[in-house]
C-alpha cells in the first residue's frame, strides 16, 4: 500500500452574495472576510454527510469551487488567473445553531464551520469549459430547487478573492476556495439528498445521514 501524505487548505469567503448575506441579516463587510477548513473537513463527491451531534441546525451553502495549480502570495488580480486550472461546485456545510452562538460572543466560527466532512467537493473540471464571469449554478434538495446563483453577482470576483485571500495565507498547489454562497441556504435533515449543477452538469451529489 502507497500512503500518500497530502496537505492543504480550504480558504473560504464569508458574504460574497448581497442577497444571501441579507437573508441572514448580516451587514456587508468592509473589506473581504476569509475563515479556514482544514482538510480533515473535506467531504468527497459520492459520501454521505452524516449530521454530527453537536448540531440540530446544519445549513447547506452552494459554492463554486477553485482548485490552486501553484504557489503563490501576493498575487495581483491580473495574474490571478493563472493560478487556479480547474473548478467544481461544493457545499459550506454550517452548523448554524453553533456558528450564532459563537457569533453572539463574539468567538471564531471555526467550530461551526470547519468540523470533519463540512466541506464538499464535487467532480473538478478545466476552467476554460465554463464563462467563469457569467456561470450560472444550483443545488436541488430531492429534486427541487434551493439555490440559484450566477458568478457575476458576486462582490468579490474570483481574481479578487485570490488577490485578498494571498495577502493573508500563502497558495499552495492543491488548497481550494470556497468563493461564496448565494440566497437560498437551509437546513438538511437526515434522508435528504443534495444535488449541486455549474450551468447543465451535475457536479456532486450527498446524501444526508
Ligand atoms: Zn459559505
Amino acid at each position: 500500500m502507497r500512503l500518500r501524505i497530502y496537505f492543504m487548505k480550504i480558504i473560504c469567503i464569508a458574504r460574497n452574495y448581497r442577497e444571501h448575506a441579507r437573508e441572514l441579516n448580516n451587514p456587508l463587510p468592509k473589506s473581504a472576510v476569509f475563515f479556514i477548513k482544514p482538510d480533515t473537513a473535506l467531504l468527497k463527491n459520492g459520501r454521505d454527510f452524516y449530521i454530527p451531534e453537536f448540531s440540530n441546525n446544519i445549513h447547506f451553502e452552494a459554492e463554486i469551487v477553485l482548485k490552486i495549480s501553484r504557489v503563490g502570495k501576493y498575487i495581483q488580480p491580473e495574474f490571478a488567473h493563472r493560478y487556479f486550472e480547474q473548478i467544481s461546485l461544493g457545499i459550506d456545510f454550517t452548523a448554524r445553531d453553533l456558528q450564532n452562538e459563537l457569533k453572539k460572543m463574539g468567538y471564531p466560527w471555526e467550530m461551526a464551520k470547519a468540523f470533519d466532512g463540512a466541506a464538499v467537493t464535487g467532480e473538478f473540471f478545466d476552467k476554460n469549459q465554463f464563462g467563469l464571469s457569467q456561470l450560472n449554478f444550483c443545488l436541488k434538495k430531492n429534486g427541487q430547487m434551493v439555490q440559484e446563483g450566477n458568478t457575476a453577482d458576486m462582490i468579490y470576483d474570483f481574481s479578487k478573492i485570490i488577490a485578498e485571500a494571498s495577502k493573508f495565507f500563502t497558495l499552495k498547489t492543491g488548497d481550494l476556495i470556497m468563493t461564496g454562497t448565494p440566497a437560498g441556504v437551509g437546513q438538511v435533515n437526515s434522508g435528504d439528498v443534495l444535488t449541486g449543477f455549474i450551468e447543465q452538469q451535475k457536479i456532486f451529489e450527498v446524501s444526508i445521514k
